[in-house]
């Protein structure tokens, strides 16, 4: 599991690594006051989980509290590599001399722990790795010895980090160990790792991934799970054009119009079952779009029962039924499927999906209750 930039930040704040002061906002003018209470200059940072956000135009700095909503609106209104940006980290801005790389990670075939550091940190870490590999200094932490004190001054010597700042480098070094080994992290990274022109050592960015089979034993963790990024089903649903929203219920709806949709997930609440989702397949349901909407509805575990709710008006009814029967024989599924079809020949549809052993339905509300009752196996 990933962390945001801003979570993995106050975790190794808590194990003593300096960040700069700042606060996470979900709208502009939240952002705008979280600059006018830090004062000075501030950088705005999207919080995706994704690394780039830099080249993507994902960090910027501002000048005045005006520049801070602009530059927050805009990245609010950004995706970076696929992924929506719905919060924003705005720290005081760092004055930034050097930037340095410093991170750990698990070395497989060394079956150990291994920290990195390198004195060309920064946004082309990546390229160092590939076309510098020498610029990058390791050492193997041994996990019953942990990360000894030699180790950290042998990096702060590989990266030929002014003597001065070597107490410090030691101290963060030795709490991105605490923080890896204590939280079952897979990866700590500080990218960069910065000495200002004050003279400090400050983690300007900050990176964790925890081990997914670590979770059950860190419950605070497992809370910071991103749920809105996590759900990859709705970047494959934008790619066919269908609008969907994954919510916890049990059953599955597919609707063609959003105003529909919406009321379709009233009128399961109302008669007490809880809709597994958001979808409005738009209008015209082709076979394509039903097939990628019933991939993407049937993907959900929690799903027990779909309710498929087409209203044709001009479409015609026995053309969404074959469309129907078109996705469901490439979406092979056991869960039992609910459709409620009207308009235009609607009763030739209903019979051709009746002779496919789907339940039909005339009614919204009669709908609702058969998809409530098939949920629960009846
Ligand atoms: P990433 O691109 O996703 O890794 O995001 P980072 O947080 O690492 O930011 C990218 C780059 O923006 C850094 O390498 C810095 O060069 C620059 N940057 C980030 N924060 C600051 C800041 O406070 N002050 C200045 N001057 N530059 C910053
Ligand atoms: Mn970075």
């Amino acid at each position: 599991m990933k962390l945001h930039e801003y979570q993995s930040k106050q975790i190794l704040s808590k194990y003593g690594v300096p960040i700069p002061a700042g606060r996470v906002a979900a709208t502009a003018a939240e952002a705008k006051q979280i600059a006018e209470e830090l004062g000075g200059r501030v950088v705005i940072k999207s919080q995706v989980l994704v690394g780039g956000r830099g080249k993507a135009g994902g960090v910027r700095l501002a000048r005045s509290a005006r520049e801070v909503e602009e530059l927050a609106a805009e990245i609010l209104g950004m995706e970076i590599k696929g992924l929506p940006v719905r919060k924003v980290l705005v720290d005081e801005a760092a004055n930034i001399e050097t930037e340095i790389y410093l991170g750990i990670t698990n070395d497989r075939s060394a079956r150990k722990p291994v920290m990195m550091a390198s004195a060309a940190g920064g946004v082309d870490i990546e390229d160092v790795a590939r076309e510098t590999p020498e610029k990058i200094v390791k050492v193997h932490i041994d996990p019953l010895l942990g990360l000894r004190d030699y180790q950290a001054r042998d990096l702060a010597a590989g990266i030929d980090l002014p003597r001065n700042h070597w107490r410090s480098f030691g101290q963060i070094a030795s709490a991105l160990w605490q923080a890896y080994l204590n939280c079952d992290a897979t990866l700590v990274e500080i990218n960069p790792l910065v000495i200002t022109a004050e003279g400090r050592l400050l983690a300007v960015d900050g990176k964790m991934i925890i081990d997914d089979n670590a979770l059950f034993r860190h419950s605070d963790l497992a809370e910071m799970r991103d749920l809105d990024i996590e759900a990859d089903a709705e970047i494959e649903a934008r790619k066919y054009g269908l609008s969907y929203i994954k919510l916890d219920g049990a059953i599955g709806c597919m609707v063609n119009g959003a105003g529909l949709a919406m009321t379709t997930m009233d009128i399961i609440k109302l008669f007490g079952g809880e809709p597994a989702n958001f979808l409005d397949i738009g209008g015209g349901a082709s076979a394509d779009k039903v097939k990628a909407a019933l991939r993407i509805i049937l993907a959900d575990p929690n799903v027990k029962s779909v309710l498929l709710n087409v209203f044709g008006g001009i479409t015609r009814g026995d053309e969404v039924a074959r469309g129907i029967l078109s996705a469901l024989s490439e979406v092979k599924t056991s869960v039992p499927m609910v459709v409620r079809l009207v308009g235009t020949k609607a009763e030739e549809g209903r019979q051709i999906l009746a002779d496919a052993n789907l339940i039909t339905a005339e009614s919204l509300v009669d709908a609702a209750r058969k998809a409530i009752a098939a949920a629960h196996g009846a």
